[in-house]
């Protein structure tokens, strides 16, 4: 496979952006290939070379790159209209009806312009709501790029995850392991009256993939309800994704008071949203005092593109398509880890997918959970498959960077470059894509 025009752009790039790439997850070793286009579920790089990709763009590409008709139509029009103006569309109206119609704890919303802004929102507006300050977050969960929960260590010990944050912010922030009740149990006896808000992703997705085990986030809700505090659900990555339309909280029963959007709900723009109880979302300016406020929210381009993204979703058989592939590929996955490396967890649900470089083979590898993880109890591999982030971050990530995902790429199939990030069936994938790509695993793992 050539790369000169790829290596070649990223050494322009080295020049003029640090580390040469927008966002640090891309620049994968030994550089990024720099992508020219896409062309359904395949990419094509700067040099020509064809891959499969499930990427997806990190999630939002519910249709891979060709986009259904009637989407394509309102983002042009929208665009050749505006594009945007300072002052309220149609579009938007229509936009949010779709979201409170679909998703059932969502009665009102407030669109932003990425998953971080939303989760930052819903931060300040929990903490405005409540007048506290503390947020429980999980170990290993990921709300973006934000000081309240960029924050490592433990409830007991917590401290930034990263440079730029004073120690005085992450005093405010409480990390739990996923998964562990009585952890949850136990902050709630130390911190209950402080506790503005717990924020869980429904499943570990960006450190994973991890499922909830049976009764987690009851116990977290019920918690919530004892206490006062915002049972906040971010669904920016499973929003729109698992569950369909009514997102992993339909999925699982959990009625959150609070959730965070972003990803799909764009329909491949920037977006981010923050939805809930009607009370509480009023909160938000200026029907309320927690200031919230953007220049791009609520981009008609992007809610055109959005809403004809789910509306496309509710009328056609979008959802049986990406599972079916998503089921074929974790099914497929893990009958060739059985005979080929029995160590390994094949996670997943609906339209996502991932093999956890796990390093303990179970002592019937014949009698686990089909089709990914499901937090089974009476799965062979229930003791040792992953059920925290500190259970991902210990498997085989090396292997997966350096060895397994290169080779990967090399046969043209195009896979989250680190162990923690998840994978995606779209609607342009076909099950050829799907036997080629598990054609490259057997020949890898
Ligand atoms: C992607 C993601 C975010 C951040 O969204 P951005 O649009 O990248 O800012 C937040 N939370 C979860 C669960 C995500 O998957």
């Amino acid at each position: 496979m050539n790369h000169e025009r790829s290596r070649a752009l990223y050494d322009r790039a080295l020049s003029v952006m640090p580390g040469g790439v927008n966002s640090s997850v891309r620049a994968t070793m030994p550089h990024p290939f720099f992508i020219q286009r896409g062309d359904g579920g395949h990419v094509v790089d700067a040099d020509g070379n064809r891959y499969v990709d499930w990427v997806m763009g990190y999630g939002p590409l519910l249709y891979g790159h060709d986009v259904p008709e009637p989407v394509e139509s309102a983002i042009q029009s929208h665009a050749a209209a505006g594009p945007m103006y300072g002052a309220p569309t149609e579009v938007e109206v229509e936009h949010a009806e779709f979201v409170a119609r679909h998703v059932p704890s969502v009665e009102s919303i407030r669109f932003v312009n990425s998953g971080t802004e939303a989760t930052v929102s819903a931060v300040r507006l929990a903490r405005g709501d409540t007048g506290r300050d503390k947020v429980v977050i999980m170990q290993g969960g990921y709300h973006g790029a934000q000081e309240s929960t960029l924050v490592g260590g433990s409830a007991e010990n917590p401290h930034p995850s990263t440079a730029g944050i004073p120690d005085s912010f992450a005093e405010h922030t409480l990390p739990i392991p996923f998964n562990d009740p009585e952890a949850a149990t136990a902050v709630f006896e130390e911190h209950g009256d402080d506790i503005a808000a717990v924020l869980v992703e429904p499943i570990l997705a960006n450190m994973g993939i991890v499922m909830p085990i049976d009764g987690y986030h009851e116990t977290l809700r019920d918690l919530c309800d004892d206490h006062g505090s915002l049972l906040v659900f971010d669904e920016v990555i499973t929003g729109f994704r698992v569950g369909g339309l009514g997102c992993a909280q339909s999925k699982f029963g959990v009625t959150p008071d609070l959730t965070t959007f972003g990803k799909i709900l764009g329909g491949g723009f920037p977006v981010g949203a923050i939805g809930g109880r009607a009370d509480i979302i009023e909160g938000f300016t200026p029907s309320g005092d927690v200031f919230q406020s953007g220049t791009f929210s609520g981009h008609p381009v992007t809610m055109a593109a959005g809403k004809a993204y789910l509306e496309y979703a509710a009328e056609n058989d979008v959802y049986e398509h990406v599972n079916r592939l998503g089921r074929m590929l974790r099914e497929g996955i893990s009958e060739i880890c059985a005979e080929r490396a029995p160590e390994y967890t094949v996670v997943g649900t609906d339209s996502m997918f991932k093999t956890v470089f796990t390093r303990d083979v179970p002592d019937d590898v014949d009698a686990c959970c089909v089709g990914g993880c499901r937090q089974n109890p009476d799965c062979a591999r229930y003791d040792l498959c992953p059920k925290t982030g500190a259970d991902v971050a210990s498997a085989e990530t090396d292997r997966w960077e350096r060895v397994f995902w290169q080779e990967m790429k090399d046969r043209g199939v195009f896979l989250t470059a680190n162990q923690f990030e998840c994978q995606f069936t779209s609607y342009a994938h076909t099950e050829a894509d799907v036997e080629e790509t598990l054609a490259a695993y057997r020949d890898v793992l």
